[in-house]
């Protein structure tokens, strides 16, 4: 039986910390580290995580900053309220809440955050920071993932880690992130094009399934004692629950915690993480922030 790898107590201890930082900025610097989170609609999935990410704020001592805008937005407002927030001395971070609608061009929106302020680390220019090596915002999730692992007492470097998935937002940044010198795992990143994923998961030391699909990983298709990492969040429906359905993982939970090492429960793995990591990276801005600003006094 494999361990649990608890993504809500690493998340919280590292929560612990960055609240420490938050209050040690507010104490020598006067500032605290400021989110905007702008929400266009009313999306109920996309209402719900942005209460949860200034929930977060809050519990951290950060200040949190909604901007609500109609689903009928253009394009052009929304671009003009970041570029509002871009120049905003008290916000160190903005965060576009996707999707966006339809009419909306998300490339469009992303291109214009400021690089400094894209705490969700989306934008091209700190995309490619990231594959060059530079310092940069990692995306939250795909940085959770690598904290996760590390969390787990798995030495990554020298490793064979085996990416499922290769969205912009989980899959080519956590395959890009492992294979960096700071991990120095060599990677194989699988996604529908590749005839016969097990052939590879089975001489992988980490697997990461992002697939969005339930079942996607089986224990048959692991090494023993390989850590898993289980990205997916799927809606079984399940009539024994109030909601009427139940969250599982890309990885079949049964068979791959019978052959795994270790692996990250759905939900409570990487999930917590990917909000601790978005607020890692605003707390590195208002850093940046004190910096600059201590340079020019
Ligand atoms: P996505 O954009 O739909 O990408 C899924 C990727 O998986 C695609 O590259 C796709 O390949 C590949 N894929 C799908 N089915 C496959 C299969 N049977 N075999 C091999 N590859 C397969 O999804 P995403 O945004 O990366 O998210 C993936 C999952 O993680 C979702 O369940 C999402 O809800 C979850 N997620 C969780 C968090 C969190 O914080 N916990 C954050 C982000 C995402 P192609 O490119 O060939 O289509």
């Amino acid at each position: 039986m494999s361990t649990k790898i608890d993504g809500k107590a690493l998340s919280a201890a590292l929560r612990a910390e960055i609240a420490q930082s938050v209050s040690a900025m507010r104490a020598e610097h006067g500032i605290a580290p400021g989110l905007a989170v702008i929400l266009v609609g009313d999306n109920p999935a996309s209402v719900s995580y942005v209460t949860a990410k200034e929930r977060a704020c809050a519990e951290v001592g950060m200040l949190s900053r909604e901007i609500r805008m109609p689903a009928d937005a253009t394009e052009e407002e929304l671009l003009a309220e970041v570029r509002r927030l871009n120049a905003d001395q008290e916000i160190d971070g903005i965060l576009v809440q996707l999707p966006l609608p339809r009419h909306i061009g998300e490339k469009a929106v992303i291109d214009a955050i400021s690089p400094d302020k894209d705490v969700d680390g989306f934008t091209p220019v700190n995309v490619g920071r990231m594959m060059i090596g530079e310092e940069c915002f990692l995306p939250c999730t795909p940085h959770g993932i690598v904290k996760l692992i590390e969390f787990a007492g798995v030495e990554i470097a020298g490793k064979h880690a085996v990416v499922i998935g290769r969205s912009n937002i989980v899959g080519k940044p956590v395959a890009a992130l492992l294979a960096r010198r700071e991990c120095n795992a060599t990677v194989t990143l699988c996604h529908t094009g590749t005839p016969d994923i097990a052939q590879f998961t089975r001489q992988a030391d980490i697997v990461v399934v992002a697939a969005g699909r339930p079942g996607t990983l089986r224990g048959d298709m692991l090494k023993p004692g390989a850590v898993v990492i289980d990205v997916g969040v799927n809606r079984i429906p399940d009539a024994t629950r109030e909601r009427g359905f139940r969250l599982a993982g890309d990885a079949d939970w049964e068979s791959c915690s019978a052959v795994a090492g270790a692996i990250t429960p759905v939900p409570g793995g990487v999930g917590p993480m990917t909000i601790t990591m978005l607020l890692w990276n605003t707390l590195q801005a208002c850093k940046a922030r004190a910096k600059r600003a201590a340079s020019q006094s």
